[in-house]
């Protein structure tokens, strides 16, 4: 099943905001903002609807400003659905996730669903290996070689992928290595073929066979599991690793406040409550860890980790069995004694009964070769064709009478590059192997792609008396090529290309050719982005809205006809890119002449249905030169896609219906962030920065801590908060010069006020580009040195981001600092990209619970909240907890009821200058 919404994107948000107020009258009826929840449905879609519609209509009740919808899909819709963002979150199983992380780059789940197996709840699933008890011989997972194995479905992660995995590490690959039974579902299927004896061995997901044994439809006694092992924390014995369940993910494009929100309200979500039996689920948890099962897709090289090539040693273990995989040895044998029959060499008959042992092993060869799918055929050293196997008639067309004593060159199709054969003889004629594709032609002319194999093979005394050759016919995988080609490169609404042919088409066209010189114009890149589009889908329904954008391609694409390529980009976003003609270079005013046109063409009326429609159009436009050598492609391309972009939205906010030609003074009108840069920079030298503190307290309101948070004094904007810089200081080295003034000030507080608050601690926040400094360790031990203060005094808050990155050098840095005593905590923790399951590999110190969840107290209490089971995680594993923004008395004296939990927020405290803050607790420590 999947969950769908449709979100739209902050950008639509605004062009229907800016409409409303053109329109009053469509003030009235302002919709509220979609959000498109789509669930994977792997039974009837009408089914799954009812099964998470409740789930939908709660969410719906804690989101009361957002219109929230259900989508189901079927797997490979849901697929095509998540490329083309027409879902904003998603509910799916862990491999299709996995693949979306890849294909579309979602980020770390939001959450994961707890199960209900067999009535207990389960974050986790395995897969169950398993044989009938009469099976005195088969007792663990290395004697499944050459068994006849029973399983759903070769597609299921639990009931087969994961089996895979683990007998791959037994040196046992699946399906080739046994006898696969694909039974369909349901998986009891798998239990009845091995009980009934016509399978040896079983695969199952955890928990079916405990769940059919209370069903009374099977005797676990007849059961022998095996590779059984018990994980502490799950019901079921399980032969594989344990894998955590379906994830809820969001994708890239959503608002991370929406995600927030989604994330808070289904962890906050009671368990086994009537909306989470009417799913089937217990609830949903912490976002478990899906690396494993990319890994274990990598390793059985599972969409999208397979590959087309196919390598000599894949045609081998194609074969199988031993006897076949000694076959390219053995094969040599077999020629030479071919040989020997066709000359009647005279030594033949003197080893007659050498030869009539030999000669057995033979025809087992010759049958081997006889029943391989590949084309094998054997030519003298003249490139005669001695030999050649069944399959060699069957992929040709030709019988053998016909290709016997010719030349290999009759298949030839002259489509493949005469380069490649010249490469092919260079190779064989010097005794070398060639590998690599051929295309060739059959009998009746149909044209066919042969992955190749070409190997010499020589006499006693090192001279090439034959050549042998293996083929594959791998037709249909070129052309499922081509079809992944086109959907990847196509729009499917318009059928124009999109984004990614821009892209490749771009790259070509700024390939070195030697005839440019550079900064040559080589063409245009336009950006079009119809006007108001929003409202033309309000007014006159999606559908049309649809139409309209069909027929707008056609006519672009018939407007640009051979001049360039036409793309839509995304929704009613669309690109022309021109190529330079002659036309163009001979007349400066050809290109304005063009854009005229182009205008008028948008704007004469589009006949939908009933409707006549006239749309306007913004447009953007950027000249496109031949770059220098050394810049990469890649830059070049961002460049002018972004002063493209950069044009258009000129276009846009001068009221649309116009064409705005990029200017180098336009780049730095949009780089405001270029200058907040510049004047930060100068900031940090300047004393402009100032060091802020709010307090932290225990639940005896005893002061333990304080965070340090950064401000900056403008010269013209006066105080500018945190958020408004730290994200574009984050983005270059500025958040090291930044993050070590901080440091420096705070240990200066702290040396400070060592005499009169000894046991107060300050928190200090550490970017990940800080942290991943190879610097950084040596940097915080000369400040804390040069003020003769301890480590333990520093509290180091690092975010949670800082975990996708490489993981184990992170640990291992983190582990330095805790020896060295400092401590760290994991700020804003459960705000969508966290996982408890992390953190039992992590030396962490504290967890600071975000704001949202303190917040969400208030309606939910806490025994509902997130609140509760992060603090109860966390002190077992021996971490201190802090509840962030606590603004109400109601909120902290829920708090209070947690044992050692600290509080920060404004009902305590808002941050204060540091120099205040310092001189208050010294009055007040002094006078006490
Ligand atoms: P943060 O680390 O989560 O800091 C907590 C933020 O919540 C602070 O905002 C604080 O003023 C605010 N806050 C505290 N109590 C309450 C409350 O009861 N209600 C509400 N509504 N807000 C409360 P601030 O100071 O604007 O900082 C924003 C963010 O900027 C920080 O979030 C942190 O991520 C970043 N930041 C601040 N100083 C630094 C710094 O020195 N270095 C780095 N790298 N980041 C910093
Ligand atoms: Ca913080
Ligand atoms: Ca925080």
């Amino acid at each position: 099943m999947i969950i769908h919404w449709f979100i739209p994107a902050s950008l639509r948000l605004h062009h229907f905001l800016l409409s409303a107020l053109l329109l009053p009258m469509f003030v009235l009826a302002t919709p509220l903002p979609d959000v498109r929840f789509a669930v994977l449905s792997f039974e009837s879609k009408a089914t799954t609807q009812v099964r998470w519609q409740p789930l939908i209509d709660y969410l719906q009740q804690e989101m009361p400003h957002f219109a929230l919808h259900l989508q189901t899909y079927h797997l490979d819709e849901l697929n095509y659905a998540v490329s083309q963002k027409q879902v904003d979150f998603v509910l799916t199983q862990p491999s299709q996730y996995v693949v979306f992380t890849h294909k579309y780059k979602l980020s770390s789940p939001l959450a994961s669903i707890v199960n209900v197996e067999g009535g207990e709840p389960t974050e986790y699933f395995g897969g169950v290996i398993f044989t009938h008890i009469k099976h005195h011989h088969i007792n663990d997972l290395s004697q499944l070689k050459g068994k006849r194995i029973a399983a759903a479905s070769a597609n299921s992660l639990g009931a087969y992928q994961m089996q895979a995995f683990e007998l791959l590490e037994q040196g046992i690959h699946l399906p080739d290595d046994v006898t696969l039974i694909e039974t369909g579902q349901p998986q009891s299927k798998a239990v009845e073929q091995v009980l009934s004896g016509e399978a040896d061995v079983g695969f199952v997901r955890t928990g079916v066979l405990e769940k059919l044994a209370k069903q009374n439809k099977i005797d676990l006694s007849q059961i022998k599991l095996l590779g059984a092992q018990r994980f502490a924390d799950f019901p079921f014995a399980t032969s594989t690793r344990l894998y955590p369940e379906w994830p809820l993910a969001v994708l890239p494009h959503v608002n991370k406040d929406i995600a927030r929100q989604v994330s808070v309200a289904v962890l906050a979500m009671q368990h086994h409550s009537d909306i989470t039996l009417q799913a089937g689920i217990a609830g949903f948890t912490v976002a478990g860890d899906y690396r494993d099962i990319d890994q274990l897709m990598r390793e059985l090289r599972l969409p999208p980790f397979d590959q087309q090539s196919v390598h000599l040693e894949d045609i081998i273990s194609h074969w199988g069995s031993e006897l076949q995989v000694t076959l390219l040895a053995l094969f040599f044998f077999f020629l030479m004694i071919l040989l020997l029959f066709q000359h009647r060499n005279r030594a033949l008959r003197l080893a007659n009964e050498d030869i009539a042992k030999k000669t057995e092993q033979l025809h087992r060869l010759t049958m081997a070769i006889d029943q391989s799918p590949e084309i094998i055929m054997i030519t003298d050293h003249l490139a005669k064709i001695d030999y050649i196997n069944p399959a060699t008639e069957k992929v040709t067309g030709y019988r053998e009478q016909e290709l016997l004593g010719k030349n290999p060159r009759m298949l030839q199709s002259g489509m493949t590059d005469s380069k490649t054969y010249q490469t092919l003889w260079q190779n064989i004629t010097q005794g070398e192997t060639w590998e690599g594709e051929l295309i060739n032609k059959r009998k009746n002319g149909d044209i066919y792609h042969t992955q190749t194999v070409i190997s010499p093979v020589k006499d006693e005394k090192g001279h090439i008396t034959h050549y042998l050759a293996i083929q594959r016919d791998i037709s249909q995988e070129k052309k499922d090529q081509q079809r992944i080609h086109q959907l990847l490169y196509t729009d499917m609404l318009t059928g124009l290309g999109n984004r990614s042919l821009l892209i490749e088409t771009l790259d070509d066209l700024l390939k070195p050719v030697e005839h440019h010189h550079e900064h040559e114009q080589l063409g245009c890149l336009m950006f079009l982005n119809i006007d108001h589009f929003k409202w033309i889908n309000n007014m006159h329904g999606v559908t049309t809205g649809d139409h309209l954008l069909v027929s707008f391609a056609d006519r672009l694409t018939h407007f640009v006809g051979e001049s360039g390529i036409t793309v839509r980009m995304v929704d009613d976003e669309f690109a022309i890119l021109l190529i330079v003609s002659e036309h163009w270079q001979q007349n400066e005013e050809w290109l304005f002449g063009w854009e005229q046109a182009l205008q008028k063409e948008i704007t004469t009326p589009f006949k939908i249905g009933q409707d006549m429609v006239t749309i306007h159009c913004s447009i953007g436009i950027t000249y496109l030169y031949a770059p220098e050598a050394k810049a990469h492609r890649i830059d070049v391309i961002n460049q002018v896609f972004g002063q493209a972009a950069t044009a258009l939205k000129l276009a846009q906010k001068r009221g649309g219906n116009r064409l705005e030609m990029f200017k180098e003074e336009m780049a730095k009108q949009d780089l405001e962030r270029h200058i907040v840069e510049q004047e930060l920079e100068y900031a940090i030298g300047h004393n402009e920065l100032r060091l802020y503190l709010q307090s932290q307290y225990d639940t005896d309101n005893t002061l333990v801590g304080a965070e340090c948070l950064i401000r900056w004094q403008h010269p013209k904007k006066g105080l500018v908060p945190p958020g408004v810089f730290i994200s574009i200081a984050e983005q270059s080295d500025l958040i090291i010069g930044l993050s070590d003034w901080v440091l420096e000030e705070a240990c200066g507080v702290i040396s400070q006020i060592q005499d009169y608050l000894p046991h107060v601690t300050l928190s200090v926040n550490i970017s990940p580009r800080h942290f991943l400094q190879p610097s950084f360790v040596d940097g915080v031990m000369s400040v804390i040195r040069a003020h003769h203060i301890k480590p333990s005094q520093l509290i180091l808050e690092i975010t949670e981001g800082l975990f996708l990155e490489n993981l184990d050098e992170v640990v291992s840095k983190m582990k330095l600092l805790k020896d060295l005593g400092f401590s760290l905590s994991i700020d804003d923790f459960g705000t969508g990209y966290s996982s408890l399951s992390y953190l039992k590999q992590l030396p962490v110190d504290e967890l600071k619970i975000d704001r949202a969840f303190v917040t969400a107290l208030e309606e939910q209490g806490l025994s509902q909240s997130l609140v509760e089971t992060i603090y109860v995680v966390a002190t077992k594993m021996q971490m201190r907890v802090v509840a962030e923004g606590v603004e109400t008395d109601y909120q902290a004296s829920l708090l209070n009821t947690l044992p050692d939990i600290v509080q920060q927020g404004y009902l305590y405290g808002k941050p204060e200058l540091a120099a205040s803050w310092v001189a208050h607790w010294r009055d007040k420590m002094r006078s006490e």
